[in-house]
């Protein structure tokens, strides 16, 4: 699956320390393919491949994330752009009844949609009612008022001797019926071809007409492959739309229609059915769509954690301080070296530590065991020792190198290193203000 696919080309990221442009374009050619076969559409494809590229070379995500954990997000962000961004509401009609028509190719959907919207609709207080307009099917009108039974929602239908076969009348009249039955909101659900078809197409336009439509939601069924994209265009241009609803998001196992239908209509996925009953169905967050494709919620929660443990706060703190004229001592150092260890690989973090950050050439070329090394080295370190290091003399040191473990000499070597960044940090903050603090690009 797509979500498969795409943790692999993440798990192959992970280990690297910085991203070359080789290694964005050999990326980006992976999640091409892995879009492509999940029956994303081309256009949708190279938009999305597109921005992603130029994002990922910019880097301008967040510096607290790894080079993986960097495409991970512009790609989730991606995805959540291509499924609409933000969630669209329905739009109600300023004078009731407020009308929604629903469109679709047979078995995508529609009758099951209108029971669960008048269910979802009777929950937020508001009087909806069903009107059957798919007089094609010989049960459609018997499925629709069952199912409206079950939310508890009137159905109008057609009467004998009056509208029967006709499903332009039935609409029309079903918005006088709903105006005298003081519901406010009716919704149409219409007959569907197993394929498109101009007579189909032709009523459905109709029944618009007759019923002028504050929503004209297209359901459409999200197992569908590259269908999806001319069935799509073909009822936005033949009866115009409003707004998507994605059904069977359960069954879904490529996701492909979802990422390719809101492009191709440029109308918002309003809704999302998610089963048979009638409460599988919820408003559409492209954001959860996203992770649901992405499929790692635990990556996009390492992210979160990540972004975390490299606080604002613990940043802000640390600046004031250094301009403040206070030390940087050895207490802060851990917390930041504790901080960084929480990120994974060290390399790309620490450039962006306040005090950490002005040790980054003299740590440049440590891996994270030695970095373990330096945190043990001074949490050997009483607090009086790491606020000042001038008190650590021979006998001190050698019970701190046999504390953590390592020799007298690295334990030299590190005091030496954190005096020289203490006298730089010094420098610097008189002369710039601001020493090693960078902003937070996102
Ligand atoms: P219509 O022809 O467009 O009115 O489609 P229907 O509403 O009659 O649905 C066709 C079939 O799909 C029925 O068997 C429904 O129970 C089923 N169905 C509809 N929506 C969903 C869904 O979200 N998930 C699943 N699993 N089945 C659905
Ligand atoms: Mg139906």
């Amino acid at each position: 699956t797509l979500s498969d696919r795409l943790s692999g080309i993440f798990t192959k990221l992970r280990g690297k320390g910085r991203l070359t442009d080789a290694d964005i374009d050999a990326t980006a050619r992976e999640i091409r393919l892995a879009l492509l076969e999940a029956d994303v559409a081309l256009p949708v494809v190279r938009a999305f491949i597109a921005s992603l590229k130029e994002r990922a070379r910019a880097a301008e995500v967040s510096q607290a994330l790894n080079p993986a954990q960097q495409i991970i997000k512009i790609v989730h962000e991606e995805l959540i752009n291509v499924l609409g961004g933000e969630a669209r509401r329905l739009r109600f009609a300023k004078q009731p009844p407020t009308v929604i028509m629903l469109a679709g190719l047979q078995g995508s959907g529609k009758t099951t949609l209108a029971g669960k919207l008048a269910r979802w609709l009777k929950g937020q207080g508001h009087q909806p009612l069903l009107v059957a307009c798919d007089l094609q099917r010989p049960n459609a009108v018997n499925q629709l008022q069952v199912l409206g039974g079950r939310a508890g929602v009137d159905v109008y239908a057609p009467q004998p001797g009056n509208g029967v076969g006709n499903p332009v009348q039935v609409a029309r009249d079903s918005i006088e019926h709903a105006q005298r039955a003081a519901k406010d909101i009716v919704i149409v659900d219409t007959a569907g071809r197993l394929g498109i078809d101009a007579e189909m197409m032709q009523q459905a336009a109709d029944i618009r007409d007759a019923v002028s439509p504050d929503e004209v939601i297209f359901v459409i069924d999200a197992m569908v492959g590259q269908d999806a994209v001319q069935t799509a265009e073909a009822f936005r241009d033949g009866v115009g739309i409003t707004g998507v609803v994605l059904s069977k998001l359960d069954g879904d196992a490529r996701g492909g229609a979802a990422l390719s239908v809101r492009h191709v209509t440029g109308e918002p996925i309003l809704f999302a059915s998610t089963g048979e009953k009638l409460e599988d169905f919820d408003v559409f967050h492209p954001d959860r769509m996203a992770s649901r494709i992405l499929g790692m919620g635990d990556v996009l929660t390492l992210i979160e954690q990540a972004e975390q443990a490299f606080d604002e706060d613990q940043k802000e703190k640390m600046t004031s301080k250094l301009l403040g004229g206070e030390q940087f001592t050895l207490e802060d150092f851990l917390d930041q070296l504790i901080a960084v260890r929480r990120m994974g690989p060290i390399a790309n973090v620490l450039a962006m530590m306040p005090g950490v950050g002005q040790m980054k050439d003299q740590l440049a070329e440590l891996d994270d065991s030695h970095f373990d090394r330096v945190t043990a080295i001074i949490r050997s370190m009483t607090p009086q020792e790491r606020a000042n290091p001038k008190i650590l003399n021979g006998s001190r040191r050698v019970r701190i190198a046999n504390g953590s473990g390592v020799t007298v000499m690295d334990v030299n070597q590190l005091l030496n290193r954190f005096a020289d960044a203490q006298k730089m940090m010094k420098q610097m903050g008189g002369m710039m203000g601001l020493p090693g603090a960078r902003r937070k690009a996102t």
